[in-house]
This record gives structure tokens, C-alpha cells and sequence, in this order.
């Protein structure tokens, strides 16, 4: 188990490859506190600290919150006489009641039980770190950390409330309860938590500092120097290795089927477009009518009634975002393969763009949960789901999917000359 000391003067730099350029960088150990970029692509290499107590007390705290939101009433109304409340997990619940177990258990997943087993990892690991050794899975839990990061919505749940709000206060009197509040409290802070995350550093806390393989330089590519970089500890090793020595990660060269893959899952997310938007994504019945609606009409609502913002925030999110980051991403395929396309930045601004947006566009399916949980009024006025919200997830889940499965080194294998300067930049 590495000590949180600082490092001593034999190893004060280390070479570290970048995850999206491949490029080996010299990081100074002795710099100020701080996130490290590396110079061509600017991706952030890792975060100079040299203790952190304040990433486990954030998690900790929004793990508190999370308990007390589950714990206590989200959102109430009344409307003729009638007076409803609903949790969180109502959101779900009421999916799964209507025969869409598949929305109920995505809603579920990517707003509480991923968030939840990311926030206790942190706090696990950390107190790894303060015992000063391995607690048991401490070591499996830092390599899973990365993969649940993408999956983890509360934000994108939190502003759907917002967004659910605005569509129903002209229909009765709302009023936002107790775990409105700690259920935000825990979007933000798990937010933060995350933004503070950097799995390089985390390892290096774990593990002690890496291990440098002979004759490696900075200034080149990993792969011209016959070795792969650790995605998730940053350890150099020979070219051909398939788990990280260090962490045991699975390591991964360019794979020659990566665009097929991803071309695929952009297929794939074509495909389920279609029910998405034709098939209702809601029913409102209301004495005794039914009023589907699709992604299309309920923006066409928002701007009959006015709400101008949140139909450009739903159209955004349900119609721009999808079908930008198929095109965006066909686009990096075609691109990586040629020379005479966008540049490096252009490209890698894409592909971040591509990367970072994917999962906002959950916020209408989030926004139909939160409707539906709410809606349970019998004759008076009831609101179900369609079938097109489970379309619609499966387009954001394979964009998602394409997104993380291409490998923006692929940008980079193009450019043959590389900067003079490979010294990592610091962003206090
Ligand atoms: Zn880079
Ligand atoms: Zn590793």
C-alpha cells in the first residue's frame, strides 16, 4: 500500500501515456496541487494532490442524502380535492406496474444503485488508503470505478423534475417536498465527486508510483516505442500484453473491429429512431380518453402553451442530441481513416461533445417517469407509458455504447509529426 507522503527525490517525475492521444508524457511530481493536461490533446493526465480528504467526505455526505431521499416524499400535488405525493422509486415503480420493467430498471440503475455502489467504492477505497492496506475488493472496486462513471444520472434526473414541473403546475397545485431538496443535494455533490475523481492518481495511491519501463522517452507515442498504456493506472508495458501488471485491467491496443463495432451500435440506434419517435412515449386518459403523445407532440405542447425553454430544452435533448451524436460519431469513423479531414482538435472537440451530451438526452424518459409516478388519479386523469420511451432508452443506451467503444487514439494514429513541447500543462 502506497503512503499519501510525498514522493522522494529519485521519483519525482514519472512518464505517463495519454488515454486519448497515446502520447507518453514527463509529469513533475513536485508541481503544485492540480490538474496535469497533456500538451497535444488536453486531456487531463491526472490531478496533483498530495492527500484527499475531501472527495470520501463529499461521497460520504451524498450518500447521506440519497439514504434521506429515498427515505421521505419528492414531489405532491392536488388537484380536485385530491392530494397525491411521490418518492423517488415511485418513478420506477409505477414503469414496472405498467409492464415496462426494462424503463423501471434503467431508471432505477443509472439514478440510485449505480451512483450509490460508485459513492461506498470511493468511501471503501478511501479507507483502504487511511488503514494503509488492502481491504478486501478495495483494488477490484478502483478498477470498476471508471466503468460506472458514464452511467450514473441523478443530475440528468434532477433537472427532469425541474422539467416535469413546468409541464404540470398549470394542471394542479405543486408542492416540492423534503427529498426534493437532499435529492438534489446528492446530484450536486455526486457531480463533484465525480469531477475530482482521477483514476491515475487513485492508483497511484494504491499501488505506489508506477514503474518505468527501460528506454521509454516522452515526446512519442506509446506505440511507436513498442508499448500500451494502462487506461486505468497509467502503467507502460510491452505491446501485445492483455491485462495491466499493475492493476489487472484489461489492456487494449487499437482494436482492428473498433469501428465495426461502433458502425454497429450507430445502426442499432438508427434502427430503434423509428418506434421512437412514431410510438407514443405517454397516454393521458382523462374521463375516459386516451391522448397519446410522441417526443414530437409533447414539444409541440410546450410551445402552444409558451414554455418556449423547456420545449428547446426537450427538443434539444430528445431530437438534436440523438441524432447530432449519430452523425458526429459516423463522421470520427469516416474521419479517423482519412487524413485530409477535420483536424486533431476539431475532432477530439467532437468526440468529447459526442461523449459528455449522450446520456442528458435521458432527460425525457426521466421526465415520463416522474409524470406517470405522479399521474395515479383513476378516472380523473391518468398518465401511462409507451412504448417509444423503451425505444427511446435504447437509442441513448447504443449511442452511449458507440461513443465509449471508439478509441480516440484513432484520431491521433493519423498525424504523423508531434509537437515540440510534451511537458503536461497545469490548470490549478
Ligand atoms: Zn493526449
Ligand atoms: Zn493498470
Amino acid at each position: 500500500m502506497a503512503q499519501d507522503s510525498p514522493p522522494t527525490a529519485h521519483n519525482q517525475t514519472l512518464l505517463l501515456p495519454c488515454h486519448e492521444c497515446d502520447l507518453v508524457c514527463e509529469v513533475d511530481l513536485r508541481q503544485e496541487s492540480g490538474w496535469l493536461q497533456c500538451p497535444r490533446c488536453r486531456h487531463p493526465l491526472m490531478r496533483q494532490a498530495q492527500s484527499d480528504q475531501l472527495t470520501p467526505a463529499l461521497a460520504f455526505t451524498a450518500l447521506i442524502l440519497l439514504g434521506l431521499s429515498l427515505l421521505f416524499p419528492y414531489i405532491g400535488f392536488e388537484k380536485n380535492g385530491i392530494e397525491r405525493a411521490m418518492t423517488v422509486t415511485d418513478a420506477a415503480w409505477e414503469l414496472a406496474v405498467y409492464h415496462h420493467p426494462s424503463l423501471a430498471v434503467i431508471v432505477i440503475a443509472t439514478i440510485i444503485v449505480i451512483p450509490a455502489l460508485y459513492l461506498l467504492s470511493i468511501c471503501w477505497i478511501h479507507l483502504s488508503l487511511s488503514a494503509r492496506r488492502h481491504l478486501p475488493g478495495s483494488l477490484l472496486l478502483a478498477r470498476w470505478l471508471p466503468r460506472m462513471q458514464p452511467w450514473m444520472m441523478a443530475d440528468v434526473f434532477a433537472i427532469a423534475a425541474l422539467v416535469s414541473l413546468v409541464k404540470i403546475v398549470a394542471m394542479a397545485h405543486i408542492q416540492l417536498l423534503s427529498a426534493f431538496w437532499t435529492f438534489s443535494g446528492y446530484a450536486l455533490l455526486l457531480l463533484i465527486t465525480v469531477t475530482r475523481m482521477n483514476t491515475v492518481s487513485l492508483w497511484q495511491r494504491l499501488l505506489g508510483n508506477l514503474q518505468q519501463p527501460a528506454a521509454t522517452r516522452s515526446g512519442l507515442t506509446a506505440r511507436s516505442q513498442g508499448l500500451i498504456g494502462c487506461q486505468r493506472c497509467g502503467q507502460l508495458q510491452t505491446l501485445g500484453s492483455h491485462h495491466c501488471h499493475r492493476c489487472h485491467s484489461s489492456l487494449h491496443d487499437r482494436h482492428p473491429l473498433t469501428l465495426q463495432r461502433v458502425w454497429a451500435l450507430l445502426i442499432t440506434a438508427i434502427l430503434c429512431c423509428f418506434p421512437a419517435h412514431l410510438f407514443p412515449i405517454m397516454t393521458t386518459t382523462s374521463l375516459g380518453q386516451n391522448e397519446p403523445s410522441t417526443i414530437i407532440a409533447g414539444v409541440m405542447l410546450f410551445i402552444r402553451h409558451g414554455d418556449w425553454p423547456i420545449a428547446l430544452i426537450i427538443f434539444t435533448a430528445s431530437v438534436l442530441v440523438p441524432f447530432g451524436k449519430i452523425l458526429a460519431l459516423g463522421w470520427l469513423c469516416i474521419a479517423s481513416r482519412r487524413r485530409d479531414t477535420l483536424d486533431m482538435k476539431n475532432q477530439m472537440a467532437l468526440y468529447r461533445i459526442t461523449e459528455w451530451v449522450g446520456r442528458w438526452s435521458m432527460i425525457d424518459v426521466f421526465v415520463v417517469a416522474i409524470i406517470v409516478a405522479l399521474f395515479q388519479m383513476g378516472n380523473i386523469l391518468t398518465v401511462t407509458p409507451g412504448v417509444g420511451g423503451v425505444a427511446f432508452s435504447a437509442v441513448v443506451i447504443f449511442t452511449m455504447l458507440a461513443a465509449h467503444q471508439f478509441d480516440p487514439r484513432l484520431i491521433w494514429d493519423q498525424q504523423q509529426k508531434l509537437p515540440p513541447n510534451t511537458q503536461p500543462e497545469h490548470q490549478p
